[in-house]
């Protein structure tokens, strides 16, 4: 090999090195956060091909997106000087599974174009065989059975290796229905997400003449984000590497982040046993963060205890230090936000300017992303959300916002052709047919059509029913909306309310459904700047019309499980607030692994920033036209506090908040300021019962006092928002036993409750 051909390994630290010339057996590479794992990698493919070793059909490699297998690819071809063609194993774990179960259908009693269902088809399967199997589908809800077989899936169980203990899901019926399930799938040449990879993994156990096959052709196997992976797909990658086990996994324990989907960091402990003399190489140099970005991310992923445990370190420049701002709400946070990215573009701090291409905006929850998204479009400023539509495209949005508009001119024909069925009311296709001929005919809007067939009883039982009550109910919104008299915040809920969209999502049980009601509330939320629907409505119509050129250099929005692997020079965090991040569900739960999920989660926020890395909260959230206050994030009191920098929230000295006759400033200061001179939780909460509770900033607003948990006592009056007023029954820790008037006995958290004087 010529000099210059083997130039990239002087690139790489001699860890790295040692990872890339091992080429031969089982390699374990498990490093922290910008260790340089995925350029060692991407040189070994380098590497493998330079020397020879391997042509491109035969390395498979597993990337954690589909992005990220054409940018390795890009990086292999720079490196090698020429473009790296025939790489055609390289991809996700899904996409690789296609093109394997493409070349093997009929092993699984399939043809070679059999169709990938999507989820809406598959729940529409599962309904008919619950139906089909007497089972009342209100209460066992099909959606609930998708989840539970996407699970065993994940575990590689067909359902014949279903455990027994399992045998109880679905009020005893959900193997059966699994069983059944699987053989209509069959029947119709499909498969679904999970069985992409099942199915390569039964055809690899019960043929092993194919497997053979395979595992002569690839002969090296590398996987990016080992972390992440579930059973099924480990072992897929057993199965594959057994033979030559050439197989390279590389992966932080700290940034596994898939928990809820089924991954398993103890895939990663397996390793060595599996692959008897693995080398496991550590790699401890950072070479993205500043020492201060590092510090700040070790120091508080140092507070999980389930962790392998490692040490890092880096040669970089100081530094700034993780910057910390309280704001008093989401508006101000986001406003603030999109001053920094405009200051760090032109160049501050004594920082040289940086382009908004490398900065971020990562969220815990994707409705989090409104807020800037109306900020970024109001100042003119490009953004690009990654991983998803934008807020206004999220199908959600699309259909409330199409009840809107037909409340608002009920002559929408696109607005009624969306929502005439969704929720489902039983008009499909015929009635739609019907209605859209009788209105072409008569030359009149949908919903005129709909009325005639509603008055001419051109439509038979359930759905004529529906139709009229359809019809009647767009008449009673307009006719609000034309009044002028209710407020149109309360409208909006009640359209959503009263038309079943609400209801549809909260009956829904797929793992997005708690997101997609976020969004709703995030959308009314949006209303309240506005003065009426209709000039909500015109707003959103111009944002969507303003299309930044695709030219433009653009600040990134996106989630922090999206950034997974990505990197930027300026990172921004919001809404590090207890109950948004860690998420109220992580915990309400018992143990403490939600919690360490959401720690990880954050360490990977923080180690996606370069140079400048600032985490912000706000004291007040917004939620359907009330004020929560929220308490700053538990992770913020874990961060090392020497390498933090708490920012003076804006408009303190006579800006903004004085001028509403607000305590905010007051409010924010001592969230942001005092925060952290408290050196522990409990301080924090000591002070914070000696704080005043936040006004109100219009009289119909009502503050929560999320801090009153400690107050309570038993038999003490309280309040809930959902739940009307009740008793304290029991306190144990911060839940409490509350038995409302109303709504009967719950246990909730007890900053959800505030504090009643009837
Ligand atoms: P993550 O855990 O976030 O996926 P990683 O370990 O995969 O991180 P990389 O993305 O491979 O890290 O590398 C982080 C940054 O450090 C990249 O910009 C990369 O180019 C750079 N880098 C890696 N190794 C070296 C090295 N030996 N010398 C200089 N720069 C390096
Ligand atoms: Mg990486």
């Amino acid at each position: 090999l010529g000099a210059r051909q083997v130039a990239y390994l002087d690139d790489l630290n001699p860890a790295q090195r040692a990872a890339v010339e091992a080429l031969d057996g089982p390699v374990l590479m498990l490093a922290g956060a910008g260790t340089g794992k995925t350029k060692a990698l991407t040189t070994r493919i380098v590497h493998l091909l330079n020397t020879g070793r391997a042509r491109p059909n035969e390395i498979l490699a597993v990337t954690f997106t589909n992005k990220a297998a054409r940018e390795m690819k890009d990086r292999v071809g720079r490196m090698l000087g020429h473009a790296a063609e025939g790489m055609g194993w390289m991809g996700t774990f899904h996409s690789i599974s296609v093109k394997l179960l493409r070349r093997h259908a009929e092993l699984a009693g399939l043809r070679s174009n059999f169709t990938i269902l999507d989820t809406d088809d598959q729940i529409r399967l599962l309904k008919q065989l619950i139906l089909a199997g007497n089972i009342d589908e209100k209460r066992w809800p099909a959606r609930q059975l998708a989840g539970i077989i996407d699970n065993w899936k994940n575990r590689a169980w067909t359902p014949t290796r279903v455990p027994a203990s399992e045998a109880s899901a679905f009020n005893n019926r959900a193997v059966e229905l699994y069983a059944a399930y699987q053989e209509r799938l069959r029947t119709l040449n499909a498969v679904d997400f999970g069985d992409l990879l099942l199915h390569v993994v039964t055809i690899f156990q019960a043929h092993p003449d194919v497997l053979e096959q395979y595992q002569r052709w690839l002969r090296y196997i590398l996987v990016d984000e080992y972390q992440d992976t579930n059973v099924a797909q480990y072992m897929w990658l057993r199965l594959l590497a057994q033979g030559h086990c050439n197989i390279c996994c590389v992966g932080d324990d700290d940034q596994s982040i898939y928990g809820w989907r089924g991954a398993e960091v103890g895939n990663i402990l397996r390793f060595e046993k599996d692959f008897p003399g693995a080398q496991v190489i550590r790699l401890e140099q950072n070479y993205r963060s500043t020492p201060h970005i590092l510090g700040a991310a070790s120091g508080l992923i140092a507070s999980n205890k389930g962790r392998l445990g490692k040490t890092l370190w880096t040669d970089a420049p100081e530094g700034e230090r993780v910057r910390l701002i309280g704001h008093w709400d989401g508006e101000e946070e986001a406003r603030w936000i999109g001053e920094e990215v405009e200051a760090l573009q032109r160049g501050t701090r004594g920082l040289d300017p940086i382009s908004p291409d490398h900065m971020a905006i990562l969220v815990r929850a994707s409705h989090q992303m409104r807020a800037f998204e109306d900020r970024f479009l109001t100042i003119g400023l490009p953004y690009r959300v990654i991983g998803g539509p934008r807020f206004y495209e999220r199908l959600e949005i699309r259909d409330a916002m199409a009840y809107f508009r037909l409340a608002v001119g009920p002559t929408d024909d696109l607005a009624f052709e969306r929502i005439v069925n969704t929720p489902k009311r039983g008009l499909g296709d015929k009635a739609q047919q019907l209605i859209q001929r009788v209105a072409r005919e008569a030359g009149v809007p949908l919903l005129e059509g709909a009325r005639r067939v509603v008055s001419e009883g051109l439509l038979g039982g359930k759905g004529l029913a529906e139709l009229r009550r359809l019809v009647t109910q767009i008449d009673q919104w307009h006719d609000r909306v034309r009044r002028g008299e209710q407020n149109h915040i309360e409208l909006a809920e009640q359209i959503l309310d009263d038309s079943g969209y609400t209801a549809h999502w909260q009956n829904d049980k797929t793992p997005e459904a708690p997101g997609r009601l976020e969004n709703l509330k995030e959308l009314v939320k949006a209303l309240e700047q506005f003065e009426n629907l209709q000039g909500f409505l015109e707003h959103v119509a111009l944002i969507m019309d303003n299309e930044t050129e695709d030219t433009a250099e653009k600040v990134s929005i996106m989630t922090l499980h999206a950034a997974k692997g990505l990197e930027f020079q300026a990172v921004f965090l919001p809404g590090w607030e207890d109950g948004l991040f860690p998420s109220q569900r992580s915990m309400d739960e018992s143990g403490l692994s939600g919690l360490e999920e959401e720690r990880r989660l954050a360490y990977v926020g923080i180690t996606r920033a370069e140079v400048i890395c600032t985490i912000s909260f706000a004291s007040n959230r917004r939620v359907y036209g009330q004020w929560q206050s929220a308490l700053p994030s538990r992770f913020i009191d874990e961060l090392p506090e020497d390498h933090v920098e708490v920012l003076t929230p804006p408009g303190l000295y006579g800006g903004g908040y004085g001028a509403a006759g607000m305590t905010s400033g007051v409010e924010a200061r001592a969230a942001s300021a005092n925060v952290y001179n408290s050196p522990g939780w409990k301080r924090l909460q000591e002070r914070a019962a000696t704080r005043p509770v936040a006004q109100p900033r219009e009289s119909r607003n009502v503050v929560i006092d999320l801090e009153a948990a400690s107050s309570f006592t038993l038999g003490d009056r309280v309040f809930h928002q959902k739940f009307g007023y009740g008793t304290v029954q029991g306190i144990e820790g911060d839940k409490l036993d509350v038995s409302f008037d109303k709504a009967g006995s719950k246990k909730l958290v007890a900053r959800f409750v505030v504090a009643a004087d009837q």
